[in-house]
């Protein structure tokens, strides 16, 4: 180990600045915000120090400092632009034996300054001696998203327990298995969520059966989580930390391998996909399934495409759990309109093109289309169908039959996001069978309305092919 880390307890104390300019200004603002009084050296000083709060711990010096300004402080930052300045002001900060940092000069500084992942009052810091900070940003990003931003909640709130844990219990293994089943388990969810009413009462109820001796039945949770339309970047956060500690995951046609592989590998799988006519298992049965393995007091997580609440019968999954009293936390994800739109290119509403973006199922009831035309063939409207490619030529036939221009440009994103996105453009008339030829598998979304055009502005990925084949010019919308 090349440097010690150590936590610093800066409150109330002095921390000097040298220097007025945008460097300086974020030391000073680090050593405030951890509790720090600063006191700042420079000639001028620029706007970012004016934004510093809170006021009355920052006091500006105009001139550089002398030996007994700097007699009360506990620390330096040397960030003033002239090197001589920086050297003048760290051999006074030698002299007083006040350690200091010079800004991006490693081989002058007493201590360096690490990358910070700040999550009060749990705080991670990450050095690499200054060989190289930018790992250490990378570093720190990737421990950004394995932590929930409210984890600090957590840890404030277990540190309110603390006492009270060691008073129940007095042997050490019995409370470190304790805790551990507490850090893992549904309080902190239910922290994280801000139900800390909740939180606290399943903690107490722990605690008393840990002082019991007695076995306590951990309560099993339900996760929906939205997976996204299939890229594994579009996850959220929260959706990968989740997915990470399940014990059994549902997962549907929709969820492809490469999410499937970031569920923990250790969670049994259970697949209860539909094909569009093959019913494998019916809805109330996996709301059955969903119940009585939470009920076994499992982490379930139920995974989803896109979004759970937009086409994904999420609702009804959770209404039993919900009957039943189970926890569970609903995750939402990237919904097929806005995850292929954007892979797509195609804005779904534009200043000069749509104000009103709409979502609609394609899906038949008893091979009948049974739409709203009135409300869909509304003027600057953009139009995405789910669920359409099945009945297509039909849905096609329908808009104009109800009103639409025959010229109203349409695409079909053809498992958009994923490595094998297909996207054709064309109008009503024609994509029906340029979708045949293209031998379109689905899953796949359309999206109609004079927005399509602008995919041969704004899409860069488009493969030359396509791009010659786009949206034929002279089709006017249908307002
Ligand atoms: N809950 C999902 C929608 C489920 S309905 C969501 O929010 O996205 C299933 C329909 O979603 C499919 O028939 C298709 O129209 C659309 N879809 C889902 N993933 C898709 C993808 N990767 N590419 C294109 N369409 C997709």
């Amino acid at each position: 180990m090349d440097q010690l880390p150590v936590f610093f307890n800066l409150t109330d104390r002095w921390v000097a600045v040298l220097g007025g300019g945008v460097a300086a200004a974020r030391k000073a603002e680090l050593a405030m915000r951890a509790g720090a009084r600063v006191r700042a050296f420079a000639e001028q000083f620029c706007e970012e120090f004016d934004e510093l709060a809170p006021k009355t711990h920052l006091k500006r010096v105009p001139h550089e400092p002398r030996a007994h300004d700097l007699e009360d402080c506990v620390l330096l930052y040397c960030a003033a632009e002239a090197t001589e300045q920086n050297r003048r002001a760290r051999l006074l900060a030698r002299a007083a034996h006040i350690p200091c940092n010079v800004v991006d000069v490693p081989e002058l500084c007493d201590f360096t300054m690490p990358s910070i992942v700040d999550r009060s009052p749990v705080v991670i810091a990450i050095s690499t001696a200054g060989t190289s900070p930018i790992l250490g940003r990378m570093i720190k990003a990737r421990l950004e998203t394995l932590l929930p931003a409210a984890y600090g909640r957590v840890a404030a709130f277990v540190g309110r327990y603390r006492k009270k844990v060691g008073s129940s219990l007095k042997d050490f293994q019995q409370r470190r298995r304790f805790w551990e089943r507490i850090l893992e388990g549904p309080v902190v969810d239910l922290v994280l969520a801000g139900h800390d009413g909740e939180a606290g009462a399943e903690f107490d109820a722990q605690l008393d059966a840990a002082a019991r001796g007695a076995e306590y039945r951990q309560q099993g949770e339900v996760y929906l989580v939205g997976a996204g339309p299939g890229d594994p970047d579009l996850l959220t956060f929260k959706a990968l930390r989740l997915m990470q500690r399940a014990d059994v995951v549902l997962y549907d046609r929709l969820v492809g391998k490469g999410i499937l592989n970031l569920v923990r590998r250790e969670a049994e799988r259970i697949y209860v996909g539909k094909l569009p006519q093959e019913h494998t298992v019916p809805q109330p049965e996996i709301s059955r399934m969903l119940l009585r393995l939470a009920q076994e007091g499992k982490r379930v997580l139920r995974l989803k495409g896109g979004d759970p609440f937009v086409f994904g019968r999420g609702g009804e999954e959770i209404e039993l759990l919900a009957e039943a009293g189970i926890p569970f936390q609903v995750i939402p994800g990237i919904t097929a309109a806005s995850g292929c739109a954007a892979y797509a290119g195609i804005p779904l509403t534009h200043r000069d093109h749509a104000q009103t973006c709409i979502f609609v199922t394609g899906h038949s009831k008893d091979g009948r289309i049974d739409l709203d035309w009135k409300l869909l063939l509304q003027p600057r409207q953009t139009v995405a169908v789910y669920m359409g490619l099945e009945h297509l030529a039909e849905l096609m036939r329908a808009f104009i039959e109800n009103g639409a221009a025959p010229s109203l440009p349409v695409a079909l994103i053809d498992n958009g996001t994923r490595p094998n996105q297909q996207v054709l453009t064309a109008t009503l008339d024609t994509m029906a069978e340029k979708a045949v030829k293209a031998g379109v598998r689905g899953p796949a979304i359309l999206i109609i309305g004079s927005v399509v055009r602008l995919r041969e502005k704004l899409d860069w990925y488009v493969p030359e092919e396509q791009a010659h084949e786009a949206t034929p010019a002279a089709a006017p919308a249908a307002e």
